[in-house]
């Protein structure tokens, strides 16, 4: 593998090449912003370096896209313990408050989510949440079970369930972008 140097709209751009037995030329930007180029050893580093620079405002945009993104892969805010004591101090807040429209308090489970922050089991009456939420903000976390409780009202994602999650979490939208741009290794 080969690292290269070019100069789009003023900045330097590094970008890997490897020798591959491609067509003509691939171009890759990976969340980690790394610029790749797999070329067919036919084709010249001029050549290729030609190529990245016509392909500026694409790598640029993707660039600007995975950076924005990257500034929310955040390390684990909390210590274990203070993690437990903010789930059970949000989840009891939010049960108190959902006690209110006769809504029982549901169980609760933690196990590790990939994909999800929580899940509502409406028929058990079981609120599963993530051990990722410990890279989230409490705000963050008190959207998240507010959502989920909202679930053992509304079972889908309609309208009158926002409604719901809004009346105890009028912020949700942009909580609900920030928590969107979190990746989690
Ligand atoms: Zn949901």
């Amino acid at each position: 593998m080969m690292v290269r140097e070019v100069e789009i709209n003023g900045r330097k751009i590094v970008y890997s090449l490897q020798r591959k037995k491609v067509k003509n030329i691939n171009l890759r930007i990976k969340p980690d912003l790394s610029v790749n180029v797999s070329a067919n050893k036919t084709v010249s580093t001029s050549y290729i370096d030609k190529f990245v620079v016509s392909k500026g405002d694409f790598i640029l945009n993707a660039l600007n896209k995975f950076s924005n993104i990257q500034k929310t892969i955040v390390e684990p805010l909390y210590t274990t313990k203070e993690f437990s004591e903010i789930i059970l101090k949000n989840f009891n807040k939010v049960a108190d408050k959902f006690a209110q429209k006769r809504i029982a308090k549901p169980t609760l489970k933690m196990r590790k989510m990939k994909s999800r922050w929580g899940s509502c089991n409406y028929t058990d009456k079981v609120i599963t949440l993530s051990t990722h939420l410990i890279y989230c903000t409490e705000e963050q976390i008190y959207y998240v079970i507010v959502h989920e409780f909202s679930h053992l009202i509304v079972p889908n994602h309609s309208k009158d369930f926002y409604s719901v999650v809004s009346e105890l979490c009028p912020d949700y939208k942009e909580i609900k972008k920030e928590l969107n741009k979190i990746i989690i290794r």
